[in-house]
């Protein structure tokens, strides 16, 4: 059937296939750092049509994946507190503590909501004055704008019930720990286009001083296949530039609209990452104005020591120096109905989609970083 949608066009998207196929002349290894590019990569069937000396990873894209397990241990800890609700996007309702998930928590008593929007949180603690409530502040630069707006909409209107625990993540610090020294070796970067909407392309200037190309990606099938079309050209012709495929949403420059609010709200600080440990100023915490709506400031939050899901390898897949597919647990110990690890739980994780969009244990090409690589 004939599409008049050229994002997923199959005169386009054949064409693509094969210029990627007459570039690619050795082993070459590509990583996207995007839940959704790693969902809609399998969902539309890309790996499938490259050519096999192509490899491509799943690196720290998923915010639930990333988010240490000391951090959900406080979490869980906050749930049991007296009078006090939680509000979280749904993903994190399941992901396992050391000791509980929010679901165990809830089963216990715990209050645990889900919510859709950040400003949702402001009716809810409207609603019930009587009770606090603390919303989960997790995301990467996409969602921090928008959870900035939600915290100063509560301060203008005095909320004193409305608490945020921030545990964001910016993604370039990360980067730069990912590929330096003897960091993960990839080819090429697919950078994500939401995160990018934001920050624009300068902060990935550092990543191609690595010799790594790297191409801001829209989400639709002949986005993802430009994208992976033109890291190949750089491959190719032997440029490292940081190039923006999805130009018909990124500028240069990202959205200054946006950086000023989250600049307003938050302020830079270190942050734990799963897989990859704490990363200088690679978190953002509310500013002082701010403090009073700040829950890590307002509750004295203990948790118990923090201990890693045994056998879980979401570490080493989100560096992507494991696939999903090669741990032990997967699909057998660990699958999307009983979740060990974050990786598994989130639809955005890497894990989730192995499972969901392949024959489990029939990959086949599931290796252990060994493919590709400069
Ligand atoms: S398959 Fe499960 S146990 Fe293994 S790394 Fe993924 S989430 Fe962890």
């Amino acid at each position: 059937m004939e599409s008049n949608y050229p994002f997923s066009d199959p005169g386009i998207s054949q064409g693509l296939v094969r210029e990627i196929s007459l570039l690619v002349k050795g082993p070459v290894r590509l990583m996207e750092v995007c839940g959704t590019h790693t969902v809609n990569i399998f969902k539309y069937g890309i790996r499938s049509l490259m050519p096999s000396l192509l490899d491509l990873v799943s690196g720290p894209g998923c915010p639930v994946c990333v988010t240490s397990q000391k951090d959900i241990d406080k979490i869980v800890a906050l749930a049991k507190f007296p009078n006090v609700g939680i509000l979280t996007f749904g993903d994190m309702i399941r992901v396992p503590g050391s000791e509980a998930s929010l679901r165990d928590a809830m089963a216990q008593g715990a209050d645990v909501r889900m919510v859709y929007s950040s400003m949702d949180t402001i009716k809810i603690a409207q609603a019930e004055p009587q009770k606090t409530f603390v919303f989960l502040a997790i995301g990467f630069e996409t969602t921090a704008p928008l959870i900035a707006a939600t915290i100063k909409r509560a301060k203008e209107l005095s909320l004193r019930n409305l608490k945020f625990l921030s545990l964001h993540k910016l993604l370039p610090p990360a980067l730069k720990v990912l590929f330096e020294g003897e960091g993960v070796k990839i080819d090429g970067l697919i950078c994500p286009g939401h995160v990018s909407a934001i920050i624009g392309a300068l902060p990935y200037v550092p990543v191609t001083q690595k010799g790594i190309p790297c191409v801001i990606t829209g989400f639709e099938p002949v986005d993802i296949l430009q994208g992976i079309w033109m890291l190949l050209r750089q491959v190719h012709e032997k440029r490292a530039l940081v190039e923006i495929q999805y130009s018909r949403v990124v500028r240069p420059e990202g959205n200054p609209k946006a950086l000023a609010i989250m600049g307003e709200v938050f302020e830079r600080c270190d942050s734990e990452w799963r897989g990859l440990g704490t990363i200088g100023l690679s978190g953002l915490r509310i500013r002082d104005p701010f403090g009073d709506l700040d829950a890590e400031r307002v509750f004295q939050i203990e948790s118990p020591p923090s201990e890693e899901p045994k056998g879980c390898r979401c570490g080493e897949v989100l560096k992507g120096i494991l696939k999903p597919n090669m741990c032990k647990m997967f699909g057998t110990f660990c699958r999307p109905d009983n979740p060990l690890g974050p990786c598994m739980v989130s639809s955005e994780g890497s894990c989730a989609a192995y499972f969901h969009y392949t024959q489990v244990g029939q990959m086949g090409d599931g290796d252990q970083s060994s493919k590709g690589g400069k």
